[in-house]
C-alpha cells in the first residue's frame, strides 16, 4: 500500500520540546499552519522516529515520519535538540541518569548549598567551574585523571580558594551509591603519592559532549558549528544556511538552557512569519 503523502502545509516544526513548543506558539498566534513532529524523547532522539528530511529543487521541505508518511512544508524549524554522549567510564550512566552529575551548576546545585563536598571530573574534555561548585560545598576536589599537567593548570585558577583541591589519581569507575547516605562515589586507582580509594560527594560535575540531533536531516546541507553541538545560524531569527529552514533550542544555540530555548523558539516564529507573506 503506498504511503499517504499530506497537503503542503506552512511550517514544519521537527522536535516538540522548550523550543519547538515556542516556536508554534508564536507561529499559532500569528495564525500560521504548523505540523510539530516529537518523538517524546528528551534530549535522547533516536533515528528511527525520523527517516529522512529533504529539499526539492521548489524550496519544499520533506519529512517522512516514522509510519512512512510524508509531510511536507514551505518553511522548516528544527528543534531537535542534542544527544548527550558518555564519556566511556564505568558508572557513568548510572550516576548521570540518577541526577548524581550535573553538568550546569547554574540549573543544579544551589539546591545542595553547605553540603561536605562536591567532586569536579576535569577529565574526558571539560574542565568546569570548581569556584562555582565551592559556593555549594564546604570542599571541593577536582579530579584530573592521571594528568599533573592539567592539576597544574588548575591549581593556578584556584589558587585563591583553600576550599579546592585537586587529585590526580587514575578515575577507574563512579558508584550511582557508594556510602549508607547514598551519595555518589568515585573509585580512584593509586598514583606514586597517594593509595587506591573510593571517595564519596554529594554530586560530581561534568559535562558530556553534545551533539546535534540532525543525522537524519543531512540531506540539508546544514552547516553546523565546529564540535557538531550545534546548527550555525544568524541573527535575529535563528536562520540556517538553508533558506526557509530555522534551528531552535539546543540544536540551534550554544547556550543549551531552557530559557533560551524558548526565547529563540519564539523569534524564530517571527522569521517563519516574515518568510511565508
Ligand atoms: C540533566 C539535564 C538537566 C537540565 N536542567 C536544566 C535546568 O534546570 N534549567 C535549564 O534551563 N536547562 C536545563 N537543561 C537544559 C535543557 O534541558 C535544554 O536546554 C532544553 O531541553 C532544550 O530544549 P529544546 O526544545 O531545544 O530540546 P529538547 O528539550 O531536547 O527537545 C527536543 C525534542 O525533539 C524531539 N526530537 C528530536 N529529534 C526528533 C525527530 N527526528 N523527530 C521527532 N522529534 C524529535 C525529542 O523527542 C525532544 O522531545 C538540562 C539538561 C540536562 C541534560
Amino acid at each position: 500500500m503506498s504511503k499517504a503523502v499530506h497537503p503542503l502545509v506552512e511550517t514544519l516544526i521537527i522536535g516538540g520540546g522548550p523550543a519547538g513548543l515556542a516556536t508554534a506558539l508564536g507561529l499559532a498566534r500569528a495564525r500560521r499552519q504548523v505540523i510539530l513532529f516529537d518523538s517524546g524523547k528528551y534530549r535522547n532522539w533516536h533515528v528511527s522516529h525520523m527517516h529522512n528530511v529533504s529539499t526539492n529543487a521548489d524550496g519544499i521541505f520533506e519529512a517522512t515520519d516514522a509510519a512512512g508518511e510524508t509531510w511536507r512544508g514551505k518553511t522548516l524549524v528544527l528543534a531537535t535538540g542534542v544527544t548527550d554522549n558518555m564519556p566511556d567510564l564505568p558508572g557513568y550512566k548510572e550516576c548521570w541518569e540518577s541526577c548524581k552529575i550535573y553538568h550546569c551548576l547554574y540549573c543544579h546545585g544551589y539546591e545542595d548549598s553547605d553540603c561536605a563536598s562536591a567532586g569536579i571530573i576535569a577529565a574526558f574534555g571539560l574542565t568546569s567551574d570548581a569556584h562555582l561548585a565551592a559556593q555549594f560545598a564546604g570542599k571541593v576536589v577536582v579530579y584530573t585523571n592521571g594528568s599533573e599537567e592539567l592539576a597544574q593548570q588548575v591549581q593556578e585558577l584556584v589558587k585563591n580558594n583553600p576550599k579546592i583541591t585537586t587529585d590526580t589519581r587514575p578515575i577507574e569507575a563512579l558508584i550511582k551509591e557508594s556510602d549508607a547516605d547514598g551519595e555518589p562515589g568515585i573509585k580512584l586507582g593509586a598514583s606514586d603519592s597517594a593509595p587506591a580509594e573510593t571517595v564519596s560527594h554529594r554530586f560530581f560535575v561534568h559535562a558530556p559532549d553534545a551533539l546535534a540531533n540532525v543525522s537524519f536531516a543531512k540531506s540539508l546541507g546544514l552547516e553546523l558549528s565546529p564540535n557538531g553541538a550545534e546548527i550555525k545560524t544568524t541573527a535575529p531569527f535563528n536562520a540556517t544556511n538553508v533558506p526557509g529552514c530555522y534551528a531552535v533550542g539546543d540544536v540551534g544555540s550554544p547556550l543549551k538552557a531552557v530559557s533560551q530555548a524558548m526565547a529563540l523558539g519564539s523569534v524564530a516564529a517571527a522569521g517563519v512569519t516574515t518568510n511565508l507573506f
